[in-house]
């Protein structure tokens, strides 16, 4: 192993770079930490989690994310502010490129997550958390008995329409055409749910908003160009997600929405790049199931490092 590499860096401080930091710092590998534009990852956006297990009475996504890299910190690892621009995977140890500095590790987790996609709205990033969302699992449990939109047509649409029906009065599902890319079975399930109507060809204009927030929304008939304002509580987006990939994308293996495919468990196509979290979800996208992915990770590298030493 080289003496000027780091044996573990982890890209990324959501939960699962963190996960992955506590475990790899308390099995004595210093692993270096690299938070980039946002320390804390996706949770940091949000208000309350009460589906993160050990807190009886929830949790605040930002102090959440504040106790565990203090956690990671208290073990030993050392959290960079810095992101990761490129990198090259081909040689070892591998080499990261942060500004202008090159930094070598003998391992890799990447744990860069993903972003959900959002419509572009006036005033969106405001009114985040206060009537729009990307995340019905997340925060459907506030409209409980309350009217809301979701926009999207493919999949996850469908799923989160289903899964907000059983909380909300009433759901609308807006979607921009006719045709759906979700699958016939989640498309079916959510058309025969009572509680779900579609709205088709439709699109969002702008959301409507009173004291509190969101109070309705303006959305426009695409075939006719007439527009209508709909009273309602809540508009979940789920038009799809970006991993952030980028950096790595050269030397991974990504599906067709840029994740990065793995195998038994973390491994990546690379030996000894492991990837954990979102960025090699597309399917749970819970901050729990990518707690879970970091921990693995983190164990792999681990064993891996105990191979290449012998
Ligand atoms: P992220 O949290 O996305 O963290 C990614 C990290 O990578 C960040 O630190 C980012 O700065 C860093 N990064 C990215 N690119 C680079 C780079 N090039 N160089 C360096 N660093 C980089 N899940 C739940 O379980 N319960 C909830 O209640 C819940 N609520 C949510 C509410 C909202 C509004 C949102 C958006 C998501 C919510 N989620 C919730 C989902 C949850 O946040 C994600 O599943 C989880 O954060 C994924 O963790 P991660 O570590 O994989 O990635
Ligand atoms: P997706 O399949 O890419 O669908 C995105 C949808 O959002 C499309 O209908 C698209 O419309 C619409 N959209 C995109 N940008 C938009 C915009 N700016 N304005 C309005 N609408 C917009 O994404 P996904 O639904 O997140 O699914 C991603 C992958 O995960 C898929 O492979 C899916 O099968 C899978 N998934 C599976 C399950 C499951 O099996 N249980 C659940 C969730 C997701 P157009 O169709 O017009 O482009």
């Amino acid at each position: 192993m080289s003496a000027n590499a780091n044996k573990v860096t982890i890209v990324g401080t959501g939960p699962a770079g963190l996960t992955a930091a506590i475990y790899a710092a308390r099995a004595g590998l210093e692993p270096v930490v690299y938070a980039g534009l946002q320390h804390g990852g996706q949770l940091t956006t949000t208000t309350e989690i009460e589906n993160f297990p050990g807190f009886a009475h929830g949790v605040m996504g930002p102090a959440l994310m504040t106790e565990m890299s203090a956690q990671a910190e208290r073990v030993g690892a050392k959290i960079v502010y810095e992101e990761v621009t490129t990198t090259d995977l081909s040689v070892r140890p591998f080499k990261l490129q942060i500004g202008d500095k090159t930094v070598l590790t003998e391992t890799l987790i990447i744990a860069t997550g993903a972003t959900a996609k959002t419509l572009g709205l006036p005033r969106e990033a405001q009114l985040m958390g206060k009537g729009i969302s990307t995340c019905a699992t997340c925060d459907g449990f506030f409209y409980k008995g309350k009217k809301v939109a979701v926009v999207g047509g493919g999949d996850t649409a469908m799923e989160e329409a289903n899964y907000l029906a059983k909380l909300c009065s009433e759901v609308i599902l807006i979607h921009r055409r006719p045709q759906f890319k979700a699958s016939k079975i989640m498309l079916e399930r959510a058309q025969k749910n009572p509680k779900i109507k579609f709205l088709v060809p439709y699109g969002v204009e702008c959301a409507l908003e009173g004291p509190t927030g969101v109070n309705g929304i303006r959305v426009k008939n695409l075939d006719t160009g007439k527009e209508e304002d709909i009273a309602l509580d809540g508009l979940f987006m789920a038009i799809g997600h970006s991993p952030n990939s980028k950096p790595f994308a050269k030397f991974m293996d990504l599906d067709d929405h840029g994740y990065v495919k793995i195998h038994d468990f973390t491994r990546t196509k690379v030996p000894g790049v492991f990837a954990a979290g979102d960025i090699a979800d597309p399917h749970f996208r819970q901050a729990i199931t990518a707690a879970g992915m970091g921990c693995q990770a983190a164990i792999q590298a681990q064993r891996y490092l105990e191979e290449l030493e012998g």
